[in-house]
């Protein structure tokens, strides 16, 4: 039986994995079970005989992955372990498979940089680090134990009358605990869980050289399936590939955030200090005021001369009736060209006041009222002299 995907109950993490299963060259039947719903991956192969051994395996992926953590803890994941054992006998009492089936048990919940595995039998989890592989559980089998013991080499146990025994399975006994593994792992590493089908068929180097050449997961499960079919097949193969992304994921999109928040920042900060400044300049431009020609009339006007892109920094207050043309002409002219800028508009209507009487002045001297050319020459130097004055105070 074989389960793959992402099951809705379980948070699914970004986390790329591959698996394959395969009877196999010599076996009827596939009496292995897998099942790959992230954070969670099983394998368990199961024995018994006359299909016995598929239900056991099947009872003990589908307990666990009910039962199982939602996130990484060793006892909590043992206890499902357990449960599945309990699962396997009472299925047996009840006439589901067979009395004496069976199953192994390698279950890894992986998440972030935690890796946990619990394990019962022979079918192993190891771990890719740093290009090198690690298997990092211990077989329960009579070839571990003799090999452990110095009484047979790796290579006799391959071809040793008793390889096939297993000293701990679910379903054999009521006590059947697994062994449970805590690590820390780091992005770049690889998980493989697989049945001994695989690891009996070809040799850690080989499995080693299969991972490091192979970065996809799925075509990874794949190739390392068809090398142990092309070395015989004797037995059922699975194999379940998994690639630590570790947290990597989750510091780029933390990083992202940053990045935008601090971007964001940056925005308001300048969109504040644009609006303060804007504030700013308005209320000081609201104050000024100046004196400009208007059709030949002097002219009030609220702000400063000029603007930017088509929008003016004033606006008119009033047009008098004084006319320019009864003001001394370089007055007048001043008057034309630039305007006559001011603090305030009390000043800017005073000066307009002094305008005026110069004005009238010369409009008297013309008609003979008053003094001549003198008075006329006097009267405007001094309203150019109040002009300035008002000027410099502006400018200040
Ligand atoms: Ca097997």
């Amino acid at each position: 039986m074989t389960q793959t995907g992402n099951n809705p109950s379980r948070r699914v993490s970004k986390m790329p994995f591959g698996s394959r299963t395969d009877v196999g060259c010599v076996r009827d039947h596939n009496e292995d079970s897998l099942i790959v719903t992230p954070p969670l991956f099983v394998v368990a192969d199961g024995m018994g005989g006359h299909a016995a051994g598929e239900v056991a395996s099947e009872i003990a992926v589908q307990t666990i992955a009910e039962h199982a953590p939602q996130h990484p803890n060793g006892e909590a994941l043992a206890d499902a372990v357990c449960l599945a054992n309990e699962e396997i006998i009472k299925a047996a009492e009840e006439g589901r498979g067979r009395m004496g089936m069976g199953t192994t048990c390698t279950a890894a919940m992986l998440e972030g940089e935690r890796l946990i595995v619990a394990q019962v039998g022979d079918s192993r989890a190891y771990l890719l680090h740093e290009g090198r592989l690690q298997q990092i559980t211990r077989d329960h089998s009579l070839m571990a134990d003799m090999i452990e013991a110095g009484h047979l080499t790796p290579e006799e146990a391959r071809i040793h009358p008793n390889r096939s025994v297993i000293t701990r399975a679910l379903g054999s006994t009521a006590n059947a605990a697994p062994d449970v593994y805590e690590l820390n792992v780091e992005t770049g590493d690889r998980l493989l869980l697989c049945s001994d089908g695989l690891s009996s068929m070809i040799w850690d180097d080989e499995i080693e050289r299969i991972m490091l050449t192979t970065p996809d997961p799925q075509r990874c499960a794949s190739n390392l399936v068809s090398a142990a079919l092309d070395a015989g097949g004797y037995d059922n193969v699975t194999v379940i590939v998994v690639n630590v992304e570790g947290f990597a994921e989750a510091r780029r999109i933390q990083s992202n955030r940053k990045t935008l928040a601090w971007a964001v920042g940056v925005l308001a900060l300048l969109v504040i200090l644009l609006c303060a400044a804007a504030y700013g300049f308005n209320t000081w431009i609201n104050t000024c005021a100046y004196l400009t020609e208007s059709n030949g009339y002097v002219a009030i006007y609220r702000g400063v001369p000029g603007s930017i892109a088509g929008i003016p920094f004033s606006s008119q207050e009033e047009v008098t009736d004084i006319s320019t043309a009864d003001l001394a002409p370089n007055l007048a002219e001043k008057l034309r060209s630039e305007g006559v800028t001011t603090d305030s508009m009390d000043s800017a209507k005073a000066l307009a006041e002094e305008y005026r009487a110069q004005a009238e002045r010369n409009k008297a001297a013309k008609s003979g009222t008053m003094p001549g050319a003198n008075a006329n020459a006097n009267a405007s130097a001094s309203a150019d002299s109040a002009a300035d004055t008002q000027k410099k105070s502006g400018d200040a």
